[in-house]
């Protein structure tokens, strides 16, 4: 179901196929010409298929996909139907969208936006209603070229690497690689609940998560479902999903029961980041409608379930030539293991200055409750690199091995590092960012996040750093130092001076937080406090001059993404509110009602039927338990009332979001305290809305 390669080279002439190709693989552009008959191609190939219809997909800022669909139908001239797809139709659309978030970048005058075909993204058929329809992964850009969507900065933070890697590249002296990529490869964490309890739970409908609900006694303490066995319907419903990705070329790894009950996961195979990106998203929605099929409902939130693990997307990371060579693979000649050192550090050295950056890459509402929570990385991020490679930085930085002689070089083992596979480098599972062989893995992406904002972060850094290593190493080099040497000198430099963000211990102690303060590496506890990064002028820099976001481009990210939070969490807030006004106080009034008729009852019979008086007294105390835990919750409700008021008073932008996080979440927290406690006090037949007990225990 995909134009790939096998297809186009059936359907297009043998020069279109070779131009084509040379387009996807240098990034030179098409010409009209060529693209017409592309498109011809393509059309055939939809519509032999099935597909009626065209559609230019595309990612706006708004963490989901869009498409506005077209027929291929149109009417001739003399009013006969034919079927048309020009390459002009191909190459560019002008979807009517001016609805999108632009950040404040579109005045309406110029509110329309523009897709434009990303050849390097193969066009697939998407199955939906009765037909097929045929997309085309796009850019989505203003009139002015400005950026409206994520994966436009993505590719040109590509473009940022391949020409920073290639400039390091030529320093160390390899000159034959004409363009680098960086790979990503998702494990992606999700819930399934039966639809059922999902319809009835306004929190989940609305906002991915349960606002309210006490923990069962039985949690997920035993661990029982980690690598159980995977019930049959959920089976069922991987196999169909499997199916459905193998036909949009997209296969699908491991699959197994995470921690948490009701958890799974799925882990397509790596590839070129921008094309993992549209893959992961077309994954959540290929997941998202088999569940429906299924009769389940699909939970992409990261934090679904209070008290029980939430989800995350491990990301991982790696960075090589077109020809297949992985700069983060550790040779076996002294030569390939310079040039995996020098990488290595290269991705530190990223990483510790711009740990900010990759902090917010990865802020949302969602991630906000994840991050640092019992199980998943916390919002401080250190880089884990394991015994091994700690010991050769080491004695690097100590001096105790001088690689620019090959001997020495051998006698620390340097020449041979076949020992870093995965079984001697992945066993702190508590790291935020670990190396794990020959990639790392950015493991605090949340789950619901297209991955285009963090490897768009992760580029931006890593072009900055090859870029600035570079510079490094050839000052030297014009200085009169030896190449070896001027390679040397800065690795041991930059090993010291990136020192505090290896970080080898359990992040989910406290040792980390308190290791965090003393070397000052940031530590954001919340979306607003990330965000500010993107204030910081040398953070700004650092994007223009990489040539990834605009000044303009990167206000617009900030404000889309502030006001996705504050709106996030006012719908959060107000669906707080309903449920407890149309749910929870009602349920416990009316069992109030009940439990205080039957105690008038028996004092009005006590004395006929002679109950003790500590009798009387304990049924009193647990009528007046309730009554009291119920006026604390019309208290609290109404508290809740006024803080969702007092937001609309506040200014957009952080004054809000900063309200948000510091009050209005607080609040909530406050008012789950008590209508939670008061779930475990009444009636199951009173209490409509579903448990977690039935949520998460019934298949
Ligand atoms: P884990 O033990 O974390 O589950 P896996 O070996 O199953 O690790 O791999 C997880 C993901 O990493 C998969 O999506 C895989 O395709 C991806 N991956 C493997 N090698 C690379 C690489 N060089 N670059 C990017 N991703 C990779
Ligand atoms: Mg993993």
């Amino acid at each position: 179901m995909t134009f790939d390669q096998k297809v186009m080279r059936k359907k297009l002439p043998k020069e279109v196929f070779q131009a084509l190709q040379e387009t996807i693989k240098s990034g030179k552009s098409l010409s009209e010409e060529i693209a017409g008959v592309v498109a011809h191609g393509m059309k055939e190939w939809a519509m032999e298929n099935g597909a009626t219809h065209y559609t230019h997909w595309f990612q706006p800022m708004t963490g989901a996909t869009a498409e506005k669909h077209d027929a291929f139908l149109t009417i001739d001239r003399d009013g006969s139907p034919i079927e048309r797809f020009s390459g002009g139709q191909l190459i560019q659309g002008e979807p009517d969208a001016s609805s999108f978030p632009s950040g404040g970048m579109r005045t309406t005058f110029e509110a329309r936006g523009y897709t434009a075909w990303d050849p390097t993204s193969p066009a697939f058929l998407m199955k939906g209603g009765k037909g097929l329809t045929l997309c085309i992964p796009t850019v989505f850009i203003s009139y002015h070229g400005e950026a409206l969507d994520e994966k436009t900065p993505l590719l040109r933070s590509m473009d940022a690497v391949s020409r920073s890697a290639i400039k390091l590249l030529g320093i160390l002296g390899v000159e034959d690689v004409s363009r680098v990529n960086t790979y990503a490869g998702t494990e992606q964490e999700y819930f399934l609940v039966d639809r059922k309890f999902y319809s009835m739970r306004p929190d989940l409908v609305m906002s991915g998560r349960t606002l309210l609900g006490a923990m069962p006694p039985k949690g997920q303490q035993l661990e029982d479902h980690y690598f159980g066995s995977i019930p049959d319907r959920v089976l069922e419903f991987m196999q169909e999903v499997e199916e459905e990705l193998y036909l949009l070329g997209i296969p699908a790894k491991t699959r197994h029961n995470e921690v948490a009950p009701h958890q799974f996961e799925i882990a397509p195979i790596f590839e070129r980041a921008n094309i993992a990106a549209d893959h992961n998203l077309l994954v959540m929605e290929i997941m998202r409608r088999v569940a429906e099929k299924k009769g389940f409902a699909l939970l992409m939130h990261e934090k679904p379930f209070a008290g029980i693990n939430g989800s995350g997307k491990h990301n991982n990371w790696s960075i090589g030539t077109a020809g297949g060579m992985n700069l983060l693979e550790p040779g076996d000649t002294p030569e390939s293991n310079i040039q995996f050192l020098v990488f290595l550090v290269a991705v530190m050295k990223g990483v510790f200055k711009r740990a900010g950056v990759l902090r917010a890459s990865i802020a949302s509402i969602g991630n906000d409750h994840r991050l640092g929570a019992n199980e998943a990385p916390p919002a401080v991020v250190t880089v884990f690199l394991g015994d091994l490679l700690e010991k050769v930085l080491d004695a690097i930085e100590s001096g105790k091995v001088d690689f620019a002689t090959e001997k020495q070089v051998l006698n620390l083992g340097l020449s041979h590092l076949p020992v870093l596979n995965k079984d001697y480098t992945d066993r702190n599972r508590t790291s935020p960012f670990a190396f794990t062989g020959n990639k790392f893995e950015f493991r605090a992406v949340g789950s619901s996040q297209p991955i285009a904002i963090p490897n768009m972060a992760l580029n931006t850094l890593m072009a900055e750093a090859m870029s600035e290593l570079a510079d490094q190493i050839q000052a030297r080099i014009d200085s009169g130092v030896e190449r070896e040497c001027a390679i040397q000198e800065v690795l041991r430099e930059e090993i010291a001076a990136t020192k505090p963000i290896r970080y080898q211990g359990d992040n989910y102690s406290e040792d980390l937080q308190q290791a965090a303060a003393d070397r000052g590496l940031p530590n954001m506890k919340n979306t607003p406090q990330a965000m500010k990064v993107l204030v910081d002028e040398d953070v700004r820099q650092m994007f223009v001059t990489q040539g990834v976001l605009s000044q303009e481009e990167l206000d617009a990210r900030l404000n889309t993404r502030l006001e996705r939070y504050i709106k996030g969490i006012d719908i959060e807030a107000r669906t707080m509110q309903l449920m407890l006004k149309t749910f929870v106080i009602p349920n416990v009034s009316e069992y109030q009602g009940e439990i205080a008729e039957s105690f008038n009852a028996l004092v009005e019979a006590s004395d006929r039927i002679g109950v003790s008086a500590r009798a009387l007294k304990s049924q009193g105390d647990h009528l007046k338990e309730l009554s009291e835990g119920l006026s604390e919750l019309i208290d609290l409700t109404a508290e809740l009332d006024a803080v969702i008021l007092k937001m609309e008073e506040l200014e957009e932008g952080f004054e809000t979001a900063d309200y948000c996080a510091d009050v209005v979440l607080p609040t909530m927290e406050r008012v789950r305290e008590v209508a939670d406690r008061l779930e475990f006090m009444v009636d199951r037949s009173k209490w409509e809305l579903p448990t977690y007990s039935e949520m998460l225990f019934e298949h």
